[in-house]
Order: structure tokens, then sequence, then C-alpha cells
């Protein structure tokens, strides 16, 4: 299951996020659109709600927003005896600035086994240009505070491809993360979306695209630095110590269904794949009313859910399996290899991390040859 908190306290220059800015969280509203949400969901009855859940994710937005009592309430929303598996993954999103002890305590009294920090980066300038709320410190403080209400299985997110101008060091940023030694690492690549101000300033010319170049050599340098380091690069964006992979992305990478709750959240039952509405008043005020907050959705075909299966699979260090391929597909791979692409072990073709840089070529190219 995934849980949206939508709630902010300014946009990031560059977030396409659904988000609701606000200067404090209403747990109250939230866990009571949530609410009438999930009485839709049993009514409805696309999703067999599940006795157990695997994972619970909860992510924003600005959880750590929300305050201390947010996730007993959502226990209680989304029925305690379903998060009594000794197993569960229940990751909850935090910024540094709103990770009291107080939240990381009620969160971990809660349930919350799992804490994924939006850091970005270490670096003063580049924080601020991205228009986040910590310091260069918050990182390390907000690791602190979570160590000290027990948790021992923690995230850090950082975003590499920012502007050069910035004087930002992505060497640095991954060294000073990893000294911080947690479980688990994802980095994403900054991305332009027209909406957004970094869009519109890069429309007006106020800032330049993302380099592509330095965006590919920065990945690269991490996925070096972090498997020296010990770290498994498991999934494009992905690294972890052993045991400590992400539970709930693997739901989205094995095509598993799970449920979205809140505003923007998407749901999967093959095969339908649906989506509620974006904007946290409309969405809101519909589940409050007890009618469907659903904004749209798509019936996938079957070409659909091969290529997606397929590029789901390519993601992951687990791979494809070529068993049973034809001459066209294998002759690709082989390329692939050739060009430091891929690796072909126990039968599965795997893309390095040079492969994940063109992953979506290289899936539809894969595509094309299984499918010809
Ligand atoms: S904290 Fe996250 S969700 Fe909120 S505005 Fe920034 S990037 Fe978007």
């Amino acid at each position: 299951m995934y849980v949206h908190a939508p709630f902010c306290v300014r946009r990031c220059f560059y977030c396409d996020f659904a988000v609701q800015v606000r200067r404090e969280g209403d747990a109250e509203e939230w866990l009571r659109a949530l609410e009438g949400e999930m009485d839709v969901v049993r009514s409805e009855g696309l999703f067999e709600l599940a006795d157990t859940l695997e994972s619970v994710y909860v992510g924003g937005g600005t959880p750590s927003l929300l305050g201390p009592t947010a996730m007993a309430g959502l226990a209680e929303v989304i029925g305690r005896g379903r998060l009594r598996s000794p197993d569960i993954e229940w990751t909850a999103e935090a910024n540094p600035e709103s990770l009291t002890p107080e939240v990381a305590r009620g969160w971990r009294e809660a349930g919350v086994n799992r804490l994924s920090l939006g850091v970005q980066s270490f670096h003063e300038g580049a924080l601020r240009w991205m228009g986040r709320m910590h310091g260069p410190d918050g990182a390390i403080q907000a690791v602190r505070t979570a160590r000290e209400a027990g948790y021992d299985n923690l995230s850090v997110d950082l975003i590499f491809g920012l502007p050069a101008h910035l004087g930002r060091s992505w060497r640095d940023d991954l060294e000073r993360a990893l000294e911080l030694d947690v479980s688990h690492l994802s980095l994403y690549g900054l991305g332009v979306e027209p909406a957004t101000p970094l869009g519109r300033a890069v429309a007006e010319g106020r800032e330049a695209p993302v380099d592509e170049d330095a965006y590919g050599e920065e990945f690269l340098l991490a996925a070096e630095l972090l498997r020296d380091a010990g770290y498994a690069h498991y999934e494009v964006s992905n690294f972890s110590r052993p045991g400590a992979e992400s539970r709930h992305n693997a739901v989205y990478w094995n095509g598993a269904p799970y449920l979205g709750l809140g505003n923007g959240a998407h749901s999967y039952a093959h095969p339908v794949r649906r989506w509620n509405r974006r904007e946290w008043n409309a969405y809101r005020d519909a589940a409050v009313a007890g009618v469907s907050p659903e904004e749209g959705r798509e019936v996938l075909n079957d070409a659909a859910v091969r290529l997606e299966r397929l590029w789901l699979a390519l993601r992951t260090d687990l791979g494809l399996s070529i068993g049973g391929w034809s001459e066209s597909p294998r002759a690709l791979v082989e390329g692939w290899k050739r060009r430091g692409l891929a690796v072909v072990a126990e039968s599965a073709v795997r893309l390095t991390a040079r492969g994940w840089l063109v992953l979506d070529r290289l899936a539809v190219d894969l595509d094309t040859a299984l499918s010809g």
C-alpha cells in the first residue's frame, strides 16, 4: 500500500509532485480523507484488501509535517490487524527539518520501521537553490534523531545532475552520505518538468537544461563509489547494504498489485492502472463525501504489459531470463555486452550502470526484437 501525504511548507524549485503548500500539515484532515477513500475502496471491489500487508509506504509531500501521532492514526484507518505481520516493511518519508525526536518516536511506536530521509545534498548553495528547508548539517541531525528513536533501517535520498553554476561537488556529497553509514541510498537525477519553477526558468533561459554528459558522469561515479563502499546497486536508482533492499519498491518492479491512497496516488490491479485526483482539495472533498476520488484509469493490453514487465525487470539486478529466446534478441544482447551495457550470467541478462543510463531505449529495442 502506498499512502500520499500532500503537505509541504513550500514547493521546491524542481518539484512536480502532488503537493499542497501549507505552513503546517493537518493530520486530522488527512486521516479523514483517507478514511473516506478506504470506505470507497471497500465498496467498489477492485481491490481485495489483504488481511496482512507486506509493505506500507507513506510518501509525499512531507509526511513528517503531519506530526507525531499521524502514523498511529493511519494504522487505525488501514486497520491495525493488517499491519501485524512481523515481516512488514513500513516506510515513511521525512525531511530533516521536521523529523523531530517526538515525530521519530511517535512513528516508531505506531509501527514505522524504515525512514526515507529527503537529504538531496549537503551543499548549502545547492540546498538553497532547490528551495529545501534544511541546511548542510540537517541530514546528520536527522540520522541521529532517527537512530535514537530506534530505527536501524534508514534510507537517504540524494539528487544528481544539478547545474554546474552551483559549485556543488557530487563526489563530496556522496562521501558525506557514506559517512552516515545508512543501510540504503536512493539517487535521483534532476528532471526538468515544464510546470515547475525550474521548468519555467529553463524555458525563459534563466537556467540551462540538464547537462546530459555531466548527468551520466555523476551517475557512473556514484555507481563506482557506492559499490566500492559495499553497497549493492540493485536497481537503477537504488543502493543497499545486503538485506536492506526496499521491499516496497520490489512490489512495483515485480508487477504485483498495490493500492495507492491519497491525492495523485496510483494503484494497480492487473490489468487496471488507475490514479486519483492530484489536487488536494478536490481529492479530499470527494473522499470525505464518500465519492471515488479516481481521476482516470487505463486497462493495459498485452503488449503494454509485456513492455512494462520487460522494462521493470531490466531496472533491477535480477535482470531478465534469456531462456527460450530466438536468435534476434540474443544477438541484440550480444551487442549490448560488447558495448559494456549488459552482462549475461546464469541465463539472465542484467544491465550495467552504463546500460541503465539508456534503459528506456534498450527496453524498447529488446521488446521489438522479442516480438519480431
Ligand atoms: S519537499 Fe519533496 S514533495 Fe515537498 S516540494 Fe520539496 S521535493 Fe516536492
